[in-house]
């Protein structure tokens, strides 16, 4: 009788469970089948009708003026930047009669493009004119500073990044001129000089000088995405990654002196070795990670579009964070977008193999996410390090930098952008994320919450590599493209609103 009541209540609960595991399935199903797409529906554009091996002469004479941002700012090339102010004036001559232009802080330039009407707040769109140095010349198969078309591609320093942008952008500006075209909102384009080595001279300045007369922008486009190809196995779709916002940056010095002496009696540790501890300490327990912010924005635009088993884990995030956590952390790039990042780059100690280091110095440099700040970076290495005579020294080698406000994706601004971008990528999946890198973006946060970050070019896995690196080209079939898409934002993204 016992045995079959039990048996009875048994068969109750593995019924239960059973009933239990069903409805789970049912709900986590049935929440994949219905996230709906967060992409809009657009028509796609024609093509610019610009000469593109034109356009690929004008970038690789563009291209072929070593304006460099060097290491070192001895070595600077004022020159350069002079000729490169002179060649776009005579290679976009329509623009250079329309547009006033303004040279800021020596090298930098702001043209503006009067809006029809002066109440609209204006739009900016920034590039930079300057390029990292090419490191190896040897090992490229063009020059990098020779200015190569060779079967419809343009090569070397900066045909991609940022040259090719702005080309792109005064070729789109210049055909529009053509049609007789004119913005509603005044339009401002920004060539900042210095933005490889931070912007703190350009962009920065002619923020200022914006700010100064008092203007506050409707939105920003700056570098900083692209449209990748292969993004995700088991996605064919392209995705357009547009930047809403950019991690900061500080270095930490951890300094600790130590009595020296003979390395015939040691101590149990020498200043090496305290220091050894506190870098295994920090790499052991990094900064709190968190799906929050930028990171939800970029699931939530990408869940829809991929393949129904991710988006079974991906649309049930209220069950299956913490998977999604252990996986981010194992994937560097990943891991990168939900925590602020720790790099130890730099250790120095010790000055003869029977001395006792006197002192030495640990760099470590983190990235901050936008939900950290300086102070609680600083507060963390102080807690995890947790030796009181190690002293530490923030912001070494370079100021320390607060990561950018996180600017909408439900606004008219990010809209527009999306539009703009399916119009000329047809079928792109359009993704907000985090820039891992700084750009000169920043600078103009003061202007606007609208701070957008896309280069409007298709770069796969391959061409991400040549960003900064060994035979950086670009096509000139890309190049149109790229002024396709700026010729449909300054239609769209210029206009009245709601336009
Ligand atoms: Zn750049």
């Amino acid at each position: 009788m016992a045995s079959a009541v039990r048996g009875t209540s048994l068969k109750r609960i593995l019924l239960g469970l059973l009933a239990a595991v069903v409805l789970l399935s049912l709900v986590l199903l049935a929440r994949a089948w219905s996230v709906e797409s967060r992409q809009v529906d657009v028509i796609p554009a024609d093509p610019l009708a610009i000469d593109a091996a034109s356009a690929a002469r004008t970038l690789a004479g563009l291209v072929g003026i070593p304006s460099i941002s060097p290491q070192d700012p001895a070595d600077f090339d004022g020159g350069a930047f002079a000729r490169t102010h002179a060649y776009l004036a005579a290679r976009f001559p329509e623009l250079h009669a329309e547009l006033d232009r303004e040279r800021v802080a020596d090298w930098s330039l702001l043209y503006t493009w009067r809006g029809r009407d002066p109440s609209l707040r204006p739009i900016l769109l920034a590039a930079h004119l300057d390029v990292v140095p090419a490191a190896n010349d040897e090992d490229w198969t063009h020059p990098p500073f020779a200015g190569v078309v060779r079967d419809g591609v343009v090569w070397g320093r900066g045909a991609i990044d940022d040259k090719g942008s702005i080309v792109a952008l005064f070729a789109a500006a210049t055909a529009l001129l053509a049609e007789g075209f004119q913005p509603e909102r005044t339009v401002y384009f920004a060539l900042g000089h210095d933005e490889e080595i931070g912007g703190d001279e350009g962009a920065a300045a002619i923020a200022a000088r914006l700010s100064s007369r008092g203007v506050s922008l409707d939105w920003v486009l700056d570098e900083g995405g692209a449209v990748a190809g292969g993004f995700l196995p088991g996605l064919e779709r392209d995705v357009a990654v547009v930047g809403i916002a950019e991690k900061g940056s500080v270095s930490i010095a951890l300094d600790l002196e130590a009595p020296g002496g003979h390395s015939s009696v040691p101590p149990p540790h020498t200043a090496i070795g305290d220091l050894s501890s506190a870098v295994v300490a920090l790499e052991g327990n990094p900064v709190p990670a968190g799906f929050d912010g930028t990171t939800d924005a970029f699931l939530d635009h990408f869940t829809p579009e991929l393949p129904f088993g991710f988006r079974v884990v991906l649309a049930n995030r209220w069950l299956f964070d913490p998977v999604l956590e252990r996986v981010f952390d194992g994937i560097p790039q990943l891991d990168a977008m939900q925590r602020t990042t720790t790099a130890v780059t730099i250790f120095d100690a010790g000055v003869k193999e029977n001395i006792l280091p006197p002192n030495g110095r640990v760099i470590v440099n983190f990235r901050i996410h936008p939900h950290d700040r300086v102070e609680t970076v600083r507060d963390h290495v102080r807690r995890v390090v947790a030796n009181e005579r190690i002293r530490l020294q923030v912001g070494v080698r370079s100021p320390p930098r607060n990561p950018s406000a996180v600017s909408p994706v439900d606004g008219a601004a990010f809209t527009t952008l999306a539009r703009c971008i399916r119009s000329v990528f047809p079928g792109a999946v359009v993704v907000p994320y985090l820039v891992l890198g700084g750009t000169d973006a920043r600078h103009y946060g003061g202007l606007t919450q609208n701070v957008y970050r896309f280069l409007p070019f298709r770069l796969d896995a391959d061409s991400m590599r040549l960003l900064h690196g060994t035979d950086e080209r670009l096509a000139a079939a890309d190049l149109v493209r790229g002024a396709s898409f700026y010729a449909e934002l300054l239609r769209r993204g210029a206009g009245a609103p709601g336009s």
